[in-house]
């Protein structure tokens, strides 16, 4: 999973602001950065990308030698190719003797008879997507972009800088987040509104699934065509990443019309009327799954009490290779003894993948002295992995519920926790459909809108060519 970003402005230093964007983008990839920008008095690129974090990848003096007035920025939790800095974002690719560069998030499986054609040399999939474009039976860019998108089957939100433009693409599922933003001197684009918020951007408008954005500099506009033809066998209709709604997005995103945060307060709502229990506090596992533990105490009464802290300086535990989660969590989360011993706690996760954290938490609380200990996911078991681009469950990536098949009983035991309840599926998609839109002309919102793969196993959206 990645974030992606791109600004175009009436004048100005493009860098810093992609900069101060992928800072809000941060929680979405931690693997690398990356920005390009376009400087059209020198008629030039410049770029610079690196391992890390986007505050260790760039300095002062790296973001004012990327001169320019566009660009486009990238962060990297990779989920298809090495993890390396020759596959961080942007990736550049050349149309007719002119160089673009991509951001890429979601993912793509090239079909089997272009392995030899194009893929062979493109060991990422979007490397792969530049090479479509670079290679693309066409005289316009747009045209080229047509024809890439008539290829690519699974899932992509582009932001594509072509010299002095920049062009959002959103495929025909919708699957993967992009928006658009605007402030009184440029127009910019975002896998989340957060990346708006120190720019002052203003929400406009999602990009629509199956839609290419051209975003112009002079005079400053957008202008929009649709994607003419896809590849056979594609779902038409929205496949929104419910996952994204669950734990990816930030909660004071704005997607779908609706703010996260209010949707995840209503998640843990309805945890209450599926899972009536008596105890004396709720505790949300910070930070991700406060909003539901918030919901839960305000539907049932129990008071919401902070027994488990978070320290803001451990990185982001979810990403983090298997083996050093042990150890990572014992820096990041701390339970207050006073606070838990000798309770009965409902204490409220967003999602349980491979259980170790949920295990972990139960341990801790006990050791702290707390007396019951009954565990709620915010969401359905995780039972298959997500072949588009969230990195949930990869192959080596152990599922709880996938090993337990779904037993609950057994999964509880594992964690070694006094109760164990899930969200059921029907209830996370209502969560979303019932919060009131945000933006109030928002489309009505029906279950069939969402990718539930990773809960059921029914991948409406196909990843890779059987032909
Ligand atoms: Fe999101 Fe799960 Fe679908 Fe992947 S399989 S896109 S994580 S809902
Ligand atoms: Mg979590």
């Amino acid at each position: 999973m990645c974030g992606v970003f791109g600004i175009i402005e009436k004048e100005g230093n493009a860098a810093s602001k992609i900069y101060m964007a992928l800072t809000q983008l941060q929680h979405r990839a931690h693997d690398s950065a990356g920005i390009t920008t376009y400087d059209q008095i020198n008629q030039a690129y410049h770029v610079h990308k690196d391992m890390g974090e986007v505050a260790a990848v760039f300095s002062e003096d790296t973001l004012l030698s990327l001169h320019g007035s566009c660009g486009v920025g990238h962060v990297r939790w990779t989920t298809e190719g090495d993890i390396n800095v020759e596959n961080a974002h942007p990736i550049p690719g050349i149309f007719h003797g002119k160089l673009f560069y991509i951001v890429h998030n979601g993912e793509i499986k090239p079909e089997k008879e272009y392995d030899g054609f194009y893929y062979s040399d493109a060991n990422t999939d979007t490397k792969f997507i530049a090479a479509l474009i670079s290679n693309a039976p066409a005289t316009s860019f747009e045209d080229a972009l047509q024809y890439a998108c008539s290829c690519l089957k699974g899932t992509y939100a582009l932001i594509i800088l072509f010299e002095n433009k920049l062009y959002a693409i959103r495929d025909h599922t919708g699957n993967r987040p992009l928006v658009l933003g605007s402030n009184a001197h440029s127009l910019m684009v975002a896998s989340e509104t957060a990346a708006f918020r120190p720019l002052r951007g203003k929400y406009l408008r999602e990009i629509e699934r199956g839609e290419i954005v051209v975003i112009e500099s002079d005079p400053l506009r957008f202008s929009s065509f649709k994607i003419a033809q896809y590849p056979v066998n594609t779902p038409l209709r929205l496949q929104f990443c419910l996952f994204e709604m669950i734990y990816l997005l930030r909660p004071d995103s704005i997607f779908l019309g609706r703010t996260v945060e209010l949707v995840r307060e209503r998640m843990g709502m309805k945890l209450f009327e599926e899972h009536l229990l008596d105890a004396d506090m709720v505790i949300g596992i910070p930070d991700s799954a406060e909003a539901a533990a918030f919901g839960y105490a305000f539907r049932s009464g129990i008071p919401l009490r902070k027994g488990i802290l978070r320290s803001h300086y451990a990185g982001r535990m979810f990403i983090e290779p298997v083996v050093k989660r042990a150890q990572k969590l014992l820096i990041k989360l701390s339970v207050i003894e006073e606070i838990v011993r000798g309770k009965r706690i409902v204490v409220v996760d967003d999602s349980i993948v491979e259980g170790g954290t949920a295990k972990k938490i139960v341990k801790l609380l006990r050791e702290a002295g707390a007396k019951v200990i009954y565990f709620l996911s915010g969401s359905p078991p995780i039972t298959h992995p997500c072949f588009y681009g969230v990195p949930t469950a990869r192959k080596h990536r152990r599922l709880i519920a996938e090993d337990h098949q779904s037993n609950i009983d057994e999964i509880r035991r594992e964690i070694e926790a006094d109760y164990l309840g899930y969200l059921s599926l029907d209830s996370t998609i209502r969560a979303v459909t019932e919060t009131p839109p945000f933006i109030s002309d928002y489309p009505l919102l029906a279950p069939e809108d969402f990718c539930v793969a990773c809960f059921t196993g029914q991948y409406s959206i196909p990843f890779h060519s059987t032909a």
